[in-house]
């Protein structure tokens, strides 16, 4: 979903970065402020003018996102959940969770503290402009008050909207898990809410671009289009999870997979092992205990001349940069440390010794199979 980050400040030791797509939207509400809005409300500034409450206006914006997102992640921390960082991206901000809270009630309060956040931010925007109208401060000045005031109501009500993955989804959600005792359910009830939701918006966004409004139309195409995916991707996140939670590595890994010995040649490997049977990714053995892994990308700094010479063992990543996993580890985290360093598959090892092979895709084929039973 994200692309390039730049990572913005530290606040509250919560990493906040902004996603490149967070430009545009940034683009886009300057624009229509410093050409639509503001000329329209407050007449008769200079087009400099304009463009300088735009700007603070989008500052404003940045501030008010974080904000929300930073009281998701205040709550979560006090009840024990961990929070990554804080992304602000072309939708608005996302607080990244580490994990799904433990119970109703913490979902609940995590989920409502983001709207009540905003809800108050534009109690105190909207007091500043009062004050700063009723004191005969400048309208530039007020006017940029009133907009985020007026902004940080649309972000909560618009928050509040009963679809998961949106906050009012995860109350919506956190209400039915209360209600019935059952977290699977309950998710799947919030997101058949939040993709009924996303289809409701792509076809407000048909019909805004049918009637010629093609801004609007498209935005609120894209927002449905984005809400439907989020719901169904998070939905199936969640029940991976589960399916996964409590089961050992073992169910899930290849066994005997094939290894190659540490004094085989570089050239008989490349016949004997990586011709043969067209993996790319070998464990390096001793017997039965792991040194370590090879790949093609290790060959390949190998010269020719010198595959009769070279042993596999001696150019072979080394067993501490090789990312191994314990048979009776749990399968959760097994994917959790995929994702977090980006590989594909884990040397399972059983005290030292190689006992099998996990890789992301014949995990998330289980996984695929299972869903499927579990839907009928
Ligand atoms: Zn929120």
């Amino acid at each position: 979903m994200f692309g390039r980050q730049v990572t913005l400040f530290e606040i509250f030791g919560f990493r906040v970065k902004v996603d490149l797509s967070w430009a545009f939207l940034a683009l886009l509400i300057a624009w229509s402020l410093a050409q639509g809005l503001f000329p329209s409300l407050y007449q008769g500034l200079t087009v400099a003018t304009y463009w300088w409450m735009a700007v603070v206006g989008v500052v404003g914006v940045l501030v008010s996102l974080v904000f929300h997102e930073l009281s998701h992640s205040l709550v979560a921390r006090r009840f024990g959940l961990e929070i990554r960082g804080i992304t602000l991206f072309l939708f608005g901000g996302v607080a990244e969770m580490q994990e799904e809270p433990m119970s109703a009630k913490v979902e609940f309060w995590m989920a409502v503290a983001g709207p009540l956040a905003s809800l108050f931010l534009a109690g105190v925007f909207y007091g500043l402009a009062a004050l700063g109208q009723s004191y005969g401060a400048p309208p530039p000045v007020w006017g940029i008050a009133s907009y985020l005031g007026f902004l940080n109501l649309l972000l909560a009500g618009f928050n509040l909207i009963p679809a998961f993955p949106m906050d009012g989804g995860r109350v919506l959600r956190a209400a039915l898990w209360y209600r019935w005792g059952d977290l699977k359910r309950a998710t799947r009830a919030a997101s058949r809410a939040g993709s009924l939701f996303g289809l409701a918006l792509v076809g407000l966004g048909l019909f805004n671009l049918l009637s010629g409004n093609f801004v609007g139309g498209f935005w609120w195409f894209l927002i449905g289009l984005f809400i439907r995916q989020a719901a169904a991707s998070s939905l199936v996140q969640l029940q991976s999870r589960q399916m996964l939670t409590g089961e050992p590595v073992r169910r899930f890994m290849t066994d005997d997979p094939v290894a190659v010995p540490h004094d085989t040649t570089v050239r008989a490997f490349v016949e004997d092992y990586l011709f043969h049977h067209g993996h790319d990714f070998y464990p390096v053995v001793a017997g039965d205990r792991l040194l370590g892994s090879i790949e093609t990308r290790q060959i390949k700094a190998v010269p020719r001349a010198l595959w009769d010479e070279t042993t596999v063992g001696e150019i072979a990543r080394p067993l501490d940069a090789t990312i191994t996993i314990e048979a009776g580890g749990d399968a959760v985290q097994a994917l959790a440390r995929m994702q977090r360093d980006g590989v594909s598959r884990l040397i399972v090892v059983e005290r030292g010794r190689l006992v099998g092979l996990l890789t992301l895709k014949d995990l998330m084929k289980l996984l695929a199979l299972r869903l499927e039973l579990e839907q009928e």
